[in-house]
């Protein structure tokens, strides 16, 4: 096939027309831009079997955008891997910010972890090394919590989501935002259920009934944006 007529690639990150089209946008806008502990996280992620798994660099610079315009100070969450997300955030907060982050393995994080701590953002960040579900309803226990936070990342456990997002509600102050990734799912939402690789159907599913059930809930303003694996933007509005 020729150059630059290539169909989108189905497990890459970018969902652009072509992966030409997406390099440009990496190599002009994203990485001469990309803080260097966030290179460095990259670079130390490299080696890992599921390096993939971390967050578009695209999409991070995008939150990190997010992050700044709600004048984000207190944050969570919910799926860390190397930290990639996690470090964006960090850089993108206050000194006195503070992120409760989420990761049912320490492991990875454990890879990430002194970039972090170079980068001068260890103390921004409470780790919890638990499922995620049990941590946001401990959360909601204390009703301090409600209302009170001003962003969130959710990138782990994607059959989960709908759960997570129940409880951001109610944590999340009005106005804030949560931010949900992968939501389409390399692509595999507007496959044929039949075309779909074996691989991605139980994340294309779930990712179908969440997509629709945002669409649906007036709590939020919504935006679907095909950055990275797709981002949906969440702002809760009452
Ligand atoms: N945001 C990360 C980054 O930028 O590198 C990538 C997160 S990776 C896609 C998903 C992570 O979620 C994995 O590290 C995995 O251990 C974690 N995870 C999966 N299921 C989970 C659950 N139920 N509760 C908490 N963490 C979970
Ligand atoms: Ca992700």
């Amino acid at each position: 096939m020729e150059k630059g007529t290539k169909p989108p690639a189905r497990f890459s990150k970018g969902l652009l027309q072509t992966e030409e089209l997406y390099n440009y946008v990496l190599e002009t806008s994203v990485y001469p831009r990309e803080p260097e502990p966030l290179r460095e996280i990259r670079d130390v992620t490299a080696a890992h079997p599921r390096a993939m798994m971390s967050t578009a660099p695209d999409a991070g610079q995008f939150m990190a955008m997010l992050l700044k315009l709600v004048d984000a100070k207190k944050t969570i969450e919910i799926g860390v891997f190397t930290g990639y997300s996690l470090l964006l955030t960090a850089l993108a907060i206050p000194q006195d910010g503070k992120i409760i982050a989420i990761d049912m393995n320490r492991e990875a994080y454990d890879i990430g972890l002194p970039v972090i701590k170079r980068a001068g953002v260890e103390h921004k960040i409470d780790f919890i090394e638990s499922e995620a579900l049990p941590v946001l309803d401990q959360l909601l226990q204390d009703s301090r919590n409600d209302g009170s936070f001003d962003f969130a990342f959710v990138d782990a456990d994607k059959v989960n989501y709908w759960n997570y997002h129940e409880r951001l509600m109610k944590l999340l102050k009005v106005g804030g935002i949560a931010v949900y990734d992968n939501t389409l799912w390399i692509g595999s939402v507007a496959m044929p259920e039949d075309e779909t690789p074996e691989i991605l159907k139980a994340g294309r599913q779930a990712t179908l009934e969440l997509n629709k059930l945002l669409a649906g809930d007036h709590r939020v303003q919504l935006s679907h944006v095909p950055l990275g694996d797709g981002i949906t933007i969440c702002r809760r509005v009452y």
